[in-house]
């Protein structure tokens, strides 16, 4: 790895880490891009992106970040597939950060643009981890294939929830879709869609109070929160889709993060707690999420970063 002192340095290859690159390589910052442990981010594991302008007729999530990733090397980036393990990070307006890569060799940067997005969360119930990949699962896109003909349960009424419900709606025999409020939280034009399916049946009001099966997923125990009658449904799938924590670990005690472990950008622009460190995309977005708003953050971060680096 290099000696040089780094004027960029990208943790992160979705769309805020891809859209970083192409303006930093464009403003010739020549920066290097680790891809970290999911290579093109969350977008590999969706399905349609149908919202994304420019895409009349839609696109995969996978096709749109082979096209960024493609489009960050046409302006020479560096794509480094491997993990950042530790950062160092200065104190000083113009300083040198240090970034660790895999516990083995170290990089400086005078720049530093995280874009590490964020990871699905976990209900927290007993079996979910250990029955992860037998028949626990957070991608329907990845795993759905497995139920062909089958039964599954998604939980979650988000859009996240959603898609995954209608991706599975086309595979398996039933889809139960558990929501713990009376109502769904996802866009009216998702919701729409799911109504017209006839093999998805939403329980509302509901919540997973047991996982059932000795050495695999056989069923789970649903729990009605008004009359407080519970069932067993018997399935082979159950995927959860309720949210998502940021990848924020590396930077706990080193830059400010929001209660929720966010990272706090200075409004209006990326600008972190650390001269030189900005964040861009869902490490920073406990709002909006959207791969567009990802990648307009991630533009801002390598504009951001320019500036300082004409100033100091
Ligand atoms: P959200 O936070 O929007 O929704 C999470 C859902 O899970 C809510 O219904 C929530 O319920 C429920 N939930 C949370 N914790 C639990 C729990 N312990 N037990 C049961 N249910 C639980 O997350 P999403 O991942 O769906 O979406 C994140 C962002 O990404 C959003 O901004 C969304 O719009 C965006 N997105 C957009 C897509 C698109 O436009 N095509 C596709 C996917 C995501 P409650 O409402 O009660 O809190």
């Amino acid at each position: 790895m290099s000696k040089k002192i780094m004027d960029c340095v990208i943790i992160g290859s979705g769309p805020a880490g891809y859209s970083a690159a192409i303006y930093a390589a464009r403003a010739d910052l020549n920066p290097i891009l680790f891809l970290g442990f999911q290579p093109g981010g969350q977008l590999t594991s969706t399905t349609n992106v149908d919202n994304y302008p420019g895409f009349p007729v839609g696109i995969s999530g996978n096709e749109l970040m082979k096209n960024c990733k493609k489009q960050a090397e046409r302006f020479n980036t560096l794509i480094i597939h491997k993990t950042i393990t530790e950062v160092y990070l200065s104190n000083k307006k113009g300083g040198v950060h240090c970034i660790n890569i895999e516990n083995k060799e170290n990089i400086e940067s005078k720049g530093i643009i995280i874009a590490t997005g964020s990871h699905p969360k976990f209900l927290g119930i007993d079996k979910e981890k250990k029955f992860m990949g037998l028949g626990v699962s957070f991608c329907a896109t990845c795993d759905g294939f497995f139920h062909k003909g089958k039964d599954v349960v998604v939980i979650g009424g988000g859009d996240t929830a959603l898609e995954e419900a209608s991706y599975l709606s086309k595979i398996c025999k039933n889809v139960y879709l558990l929501v713990r409020k009376s109502y769904l939280k996802a866009s009216k034009a998702l919701q729409h869609h799911i109504f017209k399916k006839k093999n998805i049946n939403i329980f509302f009001c509901s919540q997973i109070i047991e996982i059932i099966g000795d050495n695999f997923l056989e069923g789970i125990k649903i729990m009605n929160n008004k009359d407080k009658t519970s069932k067993i449904l018997f399935i082979s799938g159950l995927f959860i889709a309720i949210g998502h924590s940021p990848n924020t670990e590396l930077f706990q005690n080193k830059l400010n993060l929001d209660k929720n472990g966010y990272i706090i950008v200075e409004k209006g622009s990326t600008c972190t707690s650390k001269p030189g460190v900005f964040a861009a995309g869902d490490v920073q977005d406990p709002i909006y999420r959207q791969a567009i708003t990802s990648a307009g953050t991630g533009c801002m971060a390598a504009l951001d970063l320019e500036r300082y680096l004409y100033l100091y």
